[in-house]
């Protein structure tokens, strides 16, 4: 959007959106779906050139992915669609708890140490979600899983508020020991001054 680069010395996850491009917050088509700054997504709300830009970036992939799709793939693409509108809500439920559970297994491993800001893991796993669902599952079904996931005692990761508010998700540590300095050493480099 605003034609920088992506910074090379953060976590890129940390530091970009998943973006709607054509501003349909519905509209989960692959076309439709661009990564961008996290700035640059707040200031696409109220700049119409980022909006604009947007627009050239959907119609760009619309034409791109219409012209790679062979007639089978069209034909498995409409079928799969069709499956995916079948899906009851305990169905759909069903596969935003399984995607949660596997997605902080795969993100944080035990022993890892490891802490992952609470919004990244949403939008993660509704970004997989859809892909999975073909655009059903809201946001706020996610949070629930993820909250489910995180705030019991009994689960193997937490959540915890940072400095500044910002909360993370962690590994939950089994014995609560002295860890406090790895910890504020790993604070630092995910949310710098
Ligand atoms: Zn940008």
């Amino acid at each position: 959007m605003c034609k920088l680069p992506f910074e090379k010395n953060i976590f890129w996850e940390q530091s970009t959106h998943f973006d709607h491009l054509n501003c349909n917050e519905k509209d989960h088509d692959p076309a439709n779906i661009g990564i961008v700054h996290i700035e640059c997504n707040y200031i696409k709300k109220w700049y119409g050139e980022y909006q604009v830009r947007a627009m050239d970036w959907h119609r760009y992939l619309v034409s791109k992915i219409t012209s790679s799709l062979s007639a089978s793939e069209k034909n498995t693409y409409t079928k799969t669609n069709t499956q995916t509108d079948e899906l009851t809500d305990g169905q759909i439920n069903l596969i935003i708890n399984k995607l949660t559970k596997s997605q902080l297994e795969i993100e944080l491993p035990e022993d890892s140490t490891k802490q992952i800001p609470f919004p990244v893991m949403l939008s993660d796993i509704h970004y997989l979600t859809i892909q999975e669902t073909g655009g059903r599952g809201s946001e706020l079904s996610v949070r629930r899983a993820l909250n489910g996931m995180t705030k019991s005692q009994f689960s193997p990761w937490q959540q915890k508020k940072l400095g500044k508010g910002n909360i993370i998700i962690q590994r939950r540590a089994k014995i609560q020991v002295e860890k406090k300095l790895p910890e504020l050493q790993i604070e630092r480099d995910v949310w710098p001054e």
